[in-house]
């Protein structure tokens, strides 16, 4: 192995995969000037190959030893020294930011003889123990494995309910002594020399890349298992020295709205993570202006230089010593949806960042947020607040209250939860990401429950003061309300107001700095993007998500309803024609006023309508009971049902008689919903609106299929219109969901207008995997890493990619204008649209929900492939 070790200032921000996040950006700090304290780290590459040997590679003891040397000299302090000894932090640093994953220790060091060292040499007794106790607390806990809450059980005993400042002297020697006993207890050894420590500290760095809590993190997150974690160790500045001391978060933007002005938390006289563990109640960062004017003026530099260098809005932690500031991290900070569209859009603004670089930027998924639920405006005039707290990440949350991760994980199988905690820790990744949202009593902006909440997009308020639980009962208590585990309340987590009850939720409007960055989306990308949609409400909502016409509409649903579906048993049963004629007559108006609500709602707008697609049993009663009553209604014989019923039964619907062979074999249908869709279509055109109809063929596989359906669509189109003497502009297509329809696809495509991927289905016949039993084997075969992801979610481009390229080559060579879309499930998933975007395809089509994430993707799969 080449060098293992470099010192800060040696390498930058682009060293992340080999220095960390933390390391590269120490580095980086060093470099642009900023005060950071001296500092080295040991690569990622160590820590594999240490976790893999299981010990040191050669030479990296040396090269540790020479930059301790290097942090004595510029530190004026000797490692171990009674007089003036060198004390370290040893921090964890991933290349992929882990939050609260792999704990740092410090005041590393620290030993019964250097303890009195700092006793003398800072005359301040309490800052020397409370430092040893806070480095025998660290390094029991991560080192040696003792639980933490034994030493927290200790440190409450003597806080006797006051703050950890107002612990005496005396009290943290005692402290410190019972500290010990406890590690002794437990059968472990707290070593006295500084050089074991540090090695046992380096190693449990090492080790803990692979503890549960990060194995965890890493599958929740898609973080390979083989990128390692940094060690980096850095000379020590204190917070705890006083009340001219302190310790603080800051974002160079507001990490929840997006709002371009300094942000962040601080506590005097406090030391490492107190803001985020809440140990007090941290203070805001604008009163630091009163706190320490000179430290203000160059902390608020700081946050310029950062923000402007990185281009970016950070997170970074400092510390404050006797009144001076040192920055000890950054990284680019975490931050709701809304806050992320607001930042990118204000730096293009600001000139710091181009419009291609703000698309990229925001994850589409994570958009996802925006267009979701707020409190209904009106029902909140009459909800009750019952507490406030800080509203820590946005949008709404409706749920029954639990008080532990698990009891969310297993009330969550049943219904909604909303998980209450004091604070929260990493252990309860799992119920968090499972719950509504999250509500907890302690703890400010930046807390574990803030920063994971606004990472996972879930609705979370923290710092509720007025709230108090009592996990032994389950329950927790305000004012004079008691609020048991089952109870619902609402959340509101962009004011942080929490509800008693369970209210009605709301669809969000598209607006500012969103609206402007959909419009930049909408001018780069080439890819449509059109909705799947079968009412008239979600075709508004989808417009309003700045849908360009439907991609799907499905006719199925419009037979269920009530009234319908007796008329459409009717016509299954039906023995000749004549009568299946005769119900679907019946069945025509209902279909045409579905149709003119849609085309109204997109009017002007393309609506691709799907002729019916089921299987016909599909519409029939299984159970005897039912079938007994369908006979009296339609008077017909039990038995004769039966047997009629028994007769449509089928071994394998998914490949049976559905689709266009319903067509076929009874043309009448097709007709039927032709005179439907044209007949709407009419109607609306002839009072002054434009419908553009798409009549859309499924399952179709030849092309005779092609040539004997378009035939009767066009004459029963073509019969109505000139009846009506109303002009339609309307196109027939197909749905292409079978393999053989892509590989015939230059035939077929001379018989129609246009062709839009069925990619659900094509997924289920190319790979032969019935989409409703796959669900028994794909999660295995993630598992097993033989499947990369579900080929239903994430389209497969090398099978059914490959057919749909074949496809579209195909058919563009006969008929160059031919319109090619998708609307299955992957045409709202950003991986599959940006396949969609490189073969050509014409438009996606996707929920009415996912179609701003859509229009986004789409952007950035063009700035991506050019
Ligand atoms: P995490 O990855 O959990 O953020 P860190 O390594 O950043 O952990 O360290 C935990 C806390 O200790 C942070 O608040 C950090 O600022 C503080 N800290 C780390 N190193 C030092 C140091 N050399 N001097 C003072 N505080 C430090
Ligand atoms: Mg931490
Ligand atoms: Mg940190």
């Amino acid at each position: 192995m080449g060098k293992m070790v470099y010192f800060f200032g040696e390498k930058g921000k682009e060293s992340k995969p080999l220095l960390g996040g933390k390391g590269a950006n120490l580095g980086e700090m060093t470099k642009i000037g900023l005060p950071v304290p001296p500092g080295f780290t040991i690569s990622t590459q160590v820590c594999m190959d240490f976790l893999k040997e299981k010990k040191y590679p050669k030479g990296l003891e040396k090269e540790i030893n020479s930059n301790i040397e290097k942090l004595e000299k510029r530190s004026k302090r000797k490692f171990g020294d009674e007089r003036h000894p060198l004390l370290v932090s040893v921090r964890s640093g991933a290349p992929v930011s882990m939050p609260g994953m792999m704990d740092s220790i410090l005041n590393l060091g620290l030993n019964n003889r250097t303890v009195k060292g700092i006793e003398r040499e800072s005359k301040n007794s309490r800052f020397a123990w409370d430092s040893y106790r806070r480095f025998i607390q660290m390094f029991g806990d991560v080192v040696l494995g003792v639980e933490h809450s034994k030493f927290e059980k200790i440190l409450d005993k003597y806080k006797r309910g006051r703050n950890d400042t107002d612990l005496s002297t005396e009290e943290l020697k005692k402290i410190v002594e019972e500290y010990k006993k406890i590690i002794t207890s437990e059968g472990k050894r707290f070593p006295q020399d500084p050089r074991e420590q540090l090695k046992m500290a380096i190693d449990a760095v090492f080790n803990s890349w692979n503890n549960k809590r990060a194995r965890i993190y890493r599958k929740l997150h898609g973080i390979p298992e083989d990128v390692g974690t940094a060690v980096n160790i850095q000379v020590m500045v204190f917070g705890n020295l006083g009340w001219d001391s302190g310790t603080g978060v800051g974002f160079t933007r507001n990490p929840s709205t997006g709002e371009n002005k300094p942000y962040g938390e601080y506590l005097m006289n406090a030391q490492g993570e107190d803001v985020v563990a809440g140990i007090r109640t941290p203070k805001g960062i604008e009163e630091l202006r009163k706190d320490s004017p000179k430290v203000y003026q160059e902390l608020m530099k700081v946050y310029e230089i950062l923000d402007k260098h990185y281009r970016d809005m950070q997170d970074f932690e400092f510390t404050i010593e006797k009144g001076n500031l040192f920055t000890l991290q950054t990284r680019t900070g975490k931050r709701t949806a809304q806050a992320a569209v607001k930042i990118a859009v204000d730096m293009v603004k600001e000139k710091l960042i181009k419009k291609e670089e703000a698309i990229m930027r925001i994850e589409p998924e994570q958009i996802d947020q925006l267009l979701h639920k707020q409190l209904d405006p009106k029902e909140k005039e009459r909800a009750r607040v019952i507490a406030k707290g800080l509203p820590a990440s946005p949008g709404a949350a409706v749920g029954i209250v639990c008080f532990s991760a698990e009891r969310a994980e297993e009330l969550a199988k049943k219904g909604k939860v909303i998980l209450v905690r004091n604070e929260t820790s990493p252990e309860d990744i799992q119920g968090m990401a499972v719950s509504q949202g999250i509500l907890t009593a302690r703890g400010g902006m930046t807390s574990h429950a803030a920063v994971v909440g606004r990472g996972m997009g879930k609705c979370c308020v923290v710092g509720c003061g007025d709230i108090s639980i009592d996990e032994e009962k389950d329950m927790f208590t305000v004012r004079n309300l008691r609020i048991k585990e089952g109870d619902w309340i609402t959340l509101d987590g962009g004011t942080g107001e929490v509800f008693i009850g369970k209210f009605k939720l709301v669809d969000p409007e598209m607006r500012g700095e969103f609206q402007i960055l959909m419009n930049w989306a909408d001018g780069i990308r080439k890819l449509g993007v059109r909705t799947n949609a079968d009412t008239p409400k979600d075709s508004e909502r989808a417009r309003e998500f700045g849908s360009e016409g439907i991609g799907l509409a499905r006719t199925e649903h419009m037979f269920f309803e009530g009234e319908r579906i007796r008329t459409m048993r009717e016509m299954i049963i039906a023995d000749d024609s004549e009568g299946r004629r005769k119900a679907l007559a019946k069945l025509l108006p209902m279909q045409k006023k579905d149709f003119i609500g849609i085309f109204k709602a997109m009017n002007g707008l393309p609506v691709t309508i799907r002729l019916l697609d089921p299987p016909l049993h599909e519409f029939l009663p299984k159970e005897d009971k039912e079938v007994r009553k369908m006979a009296r209604e339609m008077r017909v014989k039990f038995k004769a049902l039966k047997n009629k019923i028994s007769s449509l039964a089928e071994f394998n619907p998914m490949l049976g008689f559905r689709g266009c062979r319903l067509g076929v074999v009874y043309p009448e249908i097709t007709e039927m919903q032709t005179d439907a869709i044209i007949g709407a279509a009419i109607e609306v055109n002839r009072s002054g609106g434009e419908a553009l109809p798409e009549i859309e063929i499924p399952v179709l596989s030849d092309v005779e299929e092609a040539t004997f359906l378009r035939k009767i669509i066009e004459d029963a189109a073509k019969k109505l219109i000139e009846k009506n003497r109303v002009k339609v502009n309307y196109k027939v297509g197909t749905m292409i969901e079978l393999p053989r329809a892509c590989v015939t696809a230059d035939k077929l495509s001379k018989e129609f207008d246009f062709f839009s991927f069925g990619t659900n289905d094509l997924t289920q016949t190319v790979y032969g995997f019935s989409r409703d039993d796959a669900g028994k084997f794909i999660p295995k075969y993630i598992e097993k890493g033989i499947l990369e992801t579900d080929p239903f979610q994430v389209i497969d481009r090398k099978g059914v990619g490959s057919l749909m390229k074949i496809c579209v080559n195909l058919a563009r060579k006969t008929n160059p204008r031919i319109e090619i879309g998708i609307c299955g499930e992957h045409g709202g998933e950003k991986n599959s649209i940006e396949f969609c975007h490189l073969i050509g395809l014409d438009y996606v089509s996707c929920s009415p929900f996912r179609v701003p994430i859509a229009r986004l993707a789409a952007a950035q799969a063009k700035i991506k492939n050019g």
